[in-house]
């Protein structure tokens, strides 16, 4: 269950949570025309609280909403600030921010018309997407029977509510076959993404991840990539098949809700000695480091705010 907190921001005003509803003909509830963002925030070393990238989260939202043709009433300057408004109004030090555009009711079939486009931000406490234990010890992970969305029946690049369908499919197999998440593979048979998140692998030093294709534009992908990288690991953006992960020496994903967990097992074979790699252990310790201030380099990407 989530937990409630008090205040929604919803079409412009702060709403209690339970009053932040809809009609049961909204648009989007029927054709899945919505986009939305999943963002975090964190505690910092220095005692405040910071959003971890915040306007490029913002902006990916609005990208999502024009590729989707929907004209939202409001600004990224608004939007970024009804969020820090709606984490300070709800005392929410650190946790999870949900900010959804989507077509609400007035005409029926597939044609939005001119049904209002509604935003609402929700923020909670979320701890750990996948457990406490798979960030220390890995995950296991099982090839989808689904295979991720091709680049023109889904928009890839948009965080579309509708593209999650596939999502759940694969992520509700993966459990119910006993593994902790999907691996989902593109039309063409390579490794895409996990159902919530971006993959990679490392072999014999190099880190290698999907390219921007059939997958979403992941800020926590884009973020470990630079930070890789100025650790002086080599990272290539290259596809590879599902048995090149099977004699990966690691693997990892990456994701705002993930953060960046180790998966141990792809497919009931061990990758490496079957637990979190030193390369991904490493990686996951920086990328603490930076979403918690205790990297300067990355200040940048810190939107702080009092609660
Ligand atoms: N792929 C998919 C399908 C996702 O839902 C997510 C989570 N937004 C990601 C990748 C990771 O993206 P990010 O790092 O921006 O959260």
């Amino acid at each position: 269950m989530v937990q409630k907190t008090d205040k929604i921001w919803f079409d412009g005003k702060l709403v209690p949570w339970d009053e932040a509803n809809v009609h049961v003909l909204t648009h989007t509830l029927h054709y899945g025309v919505g986009v939305f963002e999943g963002i975090r925030s964190y505690k910092t070393v220095d005692g405040k609280s910071a959003v971890f990238r915040l306007p490029e989260h913002v902006e990916r939202l609005f990208d999502s909403a024009a590729i989707m043709e929907m004209k939202v009433p409001y600004s990224e300057d608004i939007v970024n600030k009804a969020i820090i408004e709606t984490l300070t109004v709800n005392g929410l030090s650190e946790g999870y921010i949900r900010p959804l555009i989507f077509i609400g009711d007035g005409a029926m079939g597939v044609h939005p018309g001119k049904n209002p486009i509604r935003v609402a931000i929700a923020t909670w406490a979320w701890g750990a997407y996948l457990g406490e234990e798979a960030l220390r010890k890995g995950i296991r992970i099982k090839t989808s029977t689904f295979t991720r969305h091709h680049v023109n029946v889904m928009m890839t690049k948009a965080k579309v509510c509708g593209n999650y369908v596939n999502s759940v499919l694969a992520k509700v197999e993966a459990l119910a076959d006993g593994y902790d998440e999907a691996l989902m593979l593109d039309t063409a048979g390579y490794v895409s993404e996990g159902s919530g998140e971006n993959v990679f692998i490392v072999r014999k030093g190099i880190i290698k991840t999907p390219p921007l294709t059939s997958i979403l534009a992941g800020i926590t992908r884009e973020t470990v990539i630079e930070l890789a990288r100025s650790l002086g690991y080599q990272v290539v953006e290259e596809r590879f098949t599902r048995d090149e992960m099977y004699s990966a020496d690691e693997a990892f994903f990456t994701g705002t809700a993930a953060e960046l967990t180790p998966i141990r097992e792809v497919d009931r074979r061990r990758i490496g000695k079957g637990e979190a790699g030193p390369v991904a252990l490493n990686l996951q310790k920086e990328y603490f480091k930076v979403v918690t201030g205790a990297n300067p380099d990355y200040a940048k990407y810190l939107t702080y705010y009092t609660v």
